[in-house]
């Protein structure tokens, strides 16, 4: 079967994370966590930059530059390495999880992953997770998907999901989810929308194990067609 490339977009907390690595699992794919790469930028801007230059655009494209960032895909979770050194346990804290809203807006910051995403997909036989996949990094995905919820249920999922880590309540967790909501959907560049072609999921009563099974079952469908729209034209070719 030939390698696909997969999307799946949508805003936080609605389960993209947990559905994105089982589809990468099941099919033998290699899951990319894109929210992890705004993120790892952000904790370097954290680490190397002074809050008076979040903002500045010479001090973020400068940063950008000399940005040393790798990934592993271990057992069906993504490793980030900045330099060389295993940052996935330092990038989910609120105050970078807020960041990366942020900086996510910058087109220095977008172009500079936007370049790094299109080289991992290069090869397929990849799952993207993120929040443009769909729309600006991969136009032409095999397949696409655009994973969303009610906000409540959304909370509540990102809520439990971060409660031992974190001593936010679930209402700052909310609160946090509906500023980067807007963020996402507002912005300029790369608005999370859901792309043309994506098939929409509405997550909120189903289990996200329902949703892994509906997704698989849409790739296997568009790994038949592809393979029965390639036997035509060799057919065609032939007569
Ligand atoms: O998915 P996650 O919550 O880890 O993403 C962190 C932030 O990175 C998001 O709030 C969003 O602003 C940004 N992001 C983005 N484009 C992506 C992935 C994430 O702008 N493809």
């Amino acid at each position: 079967m030939k390698p696909m490339l997969i999307t799946i977009d949508g805003p936080a907390g609605a389960g993209k994370t947990t559905v994105s690595k089982q589809v990468a699992l099941r099919l033998g794919y290699t899951y990319v966590d894109t929210g992890a790469l705004y993120r790892g930028v952000a904790f370097e801007v954290k680490k190397r930059l002074k809050p008076s230059e979040y903002d500045d655009i010479f001090a973020l494209e400068n940063l950008c530059m000399q940005l040393d960032f790798s990934i592993k895909s271990e057992q069906g979770t993504m490793i980030l390495f900045s330099a060389g050194v295993d940052i996935s346990g330092l990038i989910r804290t609120p105050e970078i999880t807020m960041l990366a809203s942020s900086i996510s807006a910058k087109p220095v910051v977008r172009e500079f992953l936007l370049k790094m995403q299109q080289e991992l997909g290069e090869k397929k036989a990849v799952v993207f997770e993120g929040r443009d996949m769909g729309t600006v990094v991969f136009p032409d995905a095999d397949v696409k998907f655009f994973l969303d919820a009610d906000y409540k249920v959304r909370a509540k999922r990102r809520y439990l999901e971060i409660c031992d880590k974190t001593c936010q309540s679930l209402k700052e967790v909310e609160d946090d989810m509906l500023k980067r909501d807007l963020n996402d959907k507002t912005r300029k560049l790369s608005p999370l929308k859901p792309a043309e072609d994506a098939i929409i999921i509405d997550s909120t009563s189903y289990d996200l194990c329902e949703v892994v099974d509906m997704m698989l079952k849409k790739i296997k469908g568009a790994q038949a067609d592809a393979k029965r729209n390639s036997f035509n034209f060799y057919v065609k070719k032939l007569i």
